[in-house]
């Protein structure tokens, strides 16, 4: 068991409001471990500060043991950590190959790239088929599979996931929900936040 993720007593705040207290959580290599709680529980913010989205007040955050707390969020994304948000957030007017360009854009190793991409449609042949179509166009749930897709092509140690199944019909959700777990089984560590604990529990090594 090899630890790729650890926080250690983690705090943040906004302001006066205490979201988060003295969480402690790891990730091994190779699991899937989601996050489960009710709203308002922090999850979100837990998510955004391991991405240097948000500052944590105490504790630690440490990827391969290393501190990442004076590491910027575009150097954490360097390091390997790939933040799907929630919502979907895909960039609306540009095409689905534009988004995925995106995605690589801090690689320099293009060939590699190059296969990514085919891997990457070979996992959602539907973004496949619509490579030119503008994003803002697609449904709800390929907009969803165009952010995680997008995600992958900064080619993470460890892919986090914010409410992948949220407004998603739940055919839909189960076809996420097999290719989050593709993406497990072809090595790529995932933290996960679900508000549907059944679908996080039965896809998870283990939950927070
Ligand atoms: P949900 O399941 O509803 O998405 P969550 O567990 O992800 O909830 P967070 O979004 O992390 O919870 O929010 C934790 C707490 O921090 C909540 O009380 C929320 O109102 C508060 N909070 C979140 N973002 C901010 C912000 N930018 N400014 C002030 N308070 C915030």
């Amino acid at each position: 068991m090899r630890i790729l993720l650890k926080l250690e007593n983690l705090s943040v705040h906004y302001g006066a409001i205490e979201a988060l207290k003295n969480l402690s959580l790891e990730v091994h290599k190779g699991e899937i471990v989601s996050l489960i709680g009710p709203n308002g529980a922090g999850k979100t913010t837990t998510l955004r500060t391991i991405s240097g989205l948000e500052k944590k007040t105490s504790g630690n955050i440490l990827l391969l043991g290393e501190d990442l707390s004076k590491v910027s969020s575009s150097a954490i994304v360097r390091k390997g950590i790939s933040h799907i948000p929630e919502g979907r957030r895909v960039f609306p007017k540009m095409t689905v190959e534009e988004n995925l360009e995106l995605g690589a854009i801090t690689r320099k190793d293009k060939i590699q790239v190059q296969k990514d991409f085919e891997k990457a449609y070979l996992l959602f042949p539907r973004l496949r088929e619509r490579k030119h179509q503008i994003a803002g166009t697609l449904s709800g749930g390929e907009q969803q599979m165009l952010a995680i897709a997008r995600g992958l092509l900064s080619k993470p140690q460890l892919l986090i996931l914010d409410e992948p199944s949220m407004g998603l019909a739940p055919i839909i959700v189960h076809e996420i929900f097999e290719i989050i777990k593709n993406i497990n089984e072809e090595g790529t560590t995932i933290l996960l936040v679900e508000q549907n604990a059944n679908l996080a529990l039965k896809i998870s090594k283990r939950s927070y």
